[in-house]
């Protein structure tokens, strides 16, 4: 072969692959991601979990079996060998509050409330964090009792083992922004490691692209006998709940209604699970929890930080918040034969690549305005951002009533771009930034007006 053509050939190969790249957006990383996660060692992990008999949050912290402070001191130290395998990639600390009896109904008696972190350091944007939550607590009938068994081996061990096989998966790898492997405690009693959390990420002036909280990963046979392995649930709330007055009226007139943060961020989870997981059925949920009963993302929502629950579809109320029985021939209890241990693995992967995408990801564009009243066409506007690893924006839009993005637009390196022929008032609009990588931002809803345009009207 001719050099020229051997060059030629070779070009032609790289356009292709750069073509399929940008376009398709599959990273091929992420299906190696997806052949890592192991359900034999989410099972392992489970299954220890499980045996520390309680990990009710105020149950025992000497003993070196039973109870949460042996089961914290055991998720450390899982964190802390995952680490040793990647040249101390991970760093792994507590992170504690203490709370009295004056701080909740629902606390026998005053004591540390113990986080569990583990912080894979960005390379690029060591202060973004991406986090992946699960809970270390667990409890039986009565929430207060902190001597009797309480396995929590669905709530919430399938959470917590899907954290830590993630970050086993995942350390192997870098990444721009850096990635939180969180084991929250006091979920049961009042959401209080979370909160913890929350203050300390808020404290140390964190920038939090968002939490996936998982919250019971391993159920696939609802109460009422469904049984569904594919098919799970991502809860978001609709718009922040510390947003002003401003933007609540600003609202009224603009749109925004189903466009908070955190449903950004369930669309995102969405879209990226059904082009890397086909066979999977994620089911967005526009709520921030389900009816009247709460999680761990919450104290992260009321601070402003973008978080979503993730868990099974059908949940079995037989086997939650209940004492280990059997009455009338049917059995009660958080126990091991209640989890699915592939369906776990399913929901860990749809969180590592998740993970994985959003910390690959550049920054979301800044202050993006929107224009084109009495227009035919829709005009947008960002903060371009000068990073080297930019490839350009894309700006998404929907009809009104579509719960997630239907039509998107790349748009290149620029800092604003004109839609022709499409109308403001049909649709809504926003924009995400591309990296080189192909990896994308979550999508930023405007916050503000393009002056000029309004002043016309
Ligand atoms: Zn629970």
């Amino acid at each position: 072969m001719k050099e020229s053509t051997l060059m030629k050939k070779t070009i032609l190969f790289l356009c292709f692959y750069y073509t399929l790249f940008t376009y398709s957006q599959q990273d091929f990383k992420i299906y190696d991601i997806i052949n890592k996660i192991s359900s034999e060692r989410i099972k392992n992990d489970i299954t220890t979990l499980a045996n520390f008999g309680t990990r009710n949050t105020f149950s025992d912290t000497i003993s070196k079996t039973r109870g949460i402070g042996a089961a914290r001191r055991w998720i450390k130290s899982e964190f802390e060998s995952i680490s040793k395998e990647c040249k101390n990639c991970l760093n792994v600390f507590y992170q504690k509050d203490y709370v009295t009896t004056n701080d909740g109904e629902r606390i026998p008696k005053d004591t540390w409330i113990v986080n569990v972190v583990a912080i894979q350091k960005g390379t690029k944007y060591p202060n973004r964090f991406i986090i992946m939550s699960g809970d270390i607590d667990s409890r039986n009938s009565d929430t207060m009792d902190f001597t009797a068994d309480a396995p929590g081996a669905n709530d919430n061990a399938s959470g917590m083992a899907g954290t830590i096989e993630a970050a086993r998966v995942l350390s192997k790898y870098q990444f721009e922004n850096s990635i939180i492997y969180l084991g929250l405690s006091g979920e049961e009693q009042g959401l209080f490691g979370g909160k913890g959390f929350a203050n300390y990420a808020k404290d140390k002036d964190w920038e939090i692209i968002g939490i996936l909280n998982n919250d019971m990963i391993g159920n696939i046979e609802g109460v009422d006998g469904v049984i569904d392995n594919r098919t799970f649930r991502i809860f978001s709330e609709p718009t922040p709940a510390n947003e002003t007055e401003k933007e609540r009226n600003m609202r009224r007139f603009y749109g925004g209604e189903v466009d908070g943060i955190s449903r950004q961020l369930a669309r995102y989870i969405e879209r990226i699970t059904k082009i890397y997981m086909p066979e999977m059925n994620p089911m967005m949920i526009y709520r921030l929890d389900r009816f009247g009963r709460g999680g761990h993302h919450r104290p992260f929502n009321d601070l402003g930080f973008p978080g979503v629950r993730i868990m099974e579809a059908h949940e079995n109320y037989n086997r939650q918040h209940q004492n280990i029985r059997e009455e009338n021939g049917v059995k009660y209890g958080d126990v091991l034969e209640g989890v699915n241990f592939e369906y776990a693995k399913k929901l860990t992967t749809v969180n590592a690549i998740n993970l994985a995408s959003l910390a690959w990801a550049p920054p979301a564009p800044k202050n993006v305005l929107i224009g084109g009243i009495v227009k035919p066409n829709v005009k947008l506007k960002w903060d371009k951002n000068e990073d080297e690893s930019i490839l350009g924006y894309k700006i998404y839009w929907r009809l009104t009533t579509s719960p997630q993005w239907e039509f998107s637009r790349f748009v290149g390196l620029v800092n604003s771009f004109e839609l022709d022929g499409i109308v403001i008032d049909n649709y809504y609009f926003g924009v995400a930034t591309v990296g080189k990588n192909g990896h994308e931002s979550p999508v930023v809803f405007p916050n503000d007006i393009i002056r000029d345009t309004f002043r016309k009207r």
